[in-house]
């Protein structure tokens, strides 16, 4: 069994985090550097660095968790519009070596294009604001 990943210790709550929903197989919570508001991450508590590597069960498990996410935030944001991004191994600019998927939220007051580029983010983490708002998506 290799080491614990940084996500493994969130689900395991030996790191604590700003819980958004979770299921059976999946975990989602907030990012600690939103590229925008309400910027989730959805990860399998199995954990594997690749989506090729989970099993088909939590793979499957993972979409609901997906769309269980996006219909929280689509209530708090009042969207039906994401941007979903998946960094699915290290060339691919993966920090994390954990299978997570980016969902965040796009508003008529957010621009237009396509957020490919992740990496202009605040780097000092707003904890007061992300607990608030965890609590919020925990209730819907
Ligand atoms: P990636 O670059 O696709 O591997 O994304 C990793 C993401 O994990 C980044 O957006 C980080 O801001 C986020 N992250 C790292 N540590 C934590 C943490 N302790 N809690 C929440 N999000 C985190």
């Amino acid at each position: 069994m290799s080491e614990p990943s940084l996500f493994t210790k969130i689900i395991q709550g030996e790191i604590p985090s700003s819980m958004v929903a979770q299921g059976e197989s999946w975990y989602a919570f907030l990012d600690i550097n939103p590229q925008r508001p309400g910027h989730t991450l959805v990860v399998p508590k199995e954990q594997a660095q690749r989506i090729a590597e989970l099993s088909s069960e939590s793979r499957r498990d993972l979409m609901d968790g997906v769309v269980e996410v996006q219909r929280r935030l689509s209530i708090e944001f009042e969207t039906t519009d994401f941007s979903i991004n998946v960094n699915d191994g290290p060339l691919a600019g993966q920090e994390v070596p954990h299978v997570h998927f980016h969902i965040i939220p796009r508003t008529k007051s957010s621009t237009s294009h396509p957020l490919w580029n992740m990496s202009n983010k605040p780097s000092d983490p707003d904890f007061e604001a992300l607990t608030s708002l965890s609590k919020k998506l925990q209730s819907y």
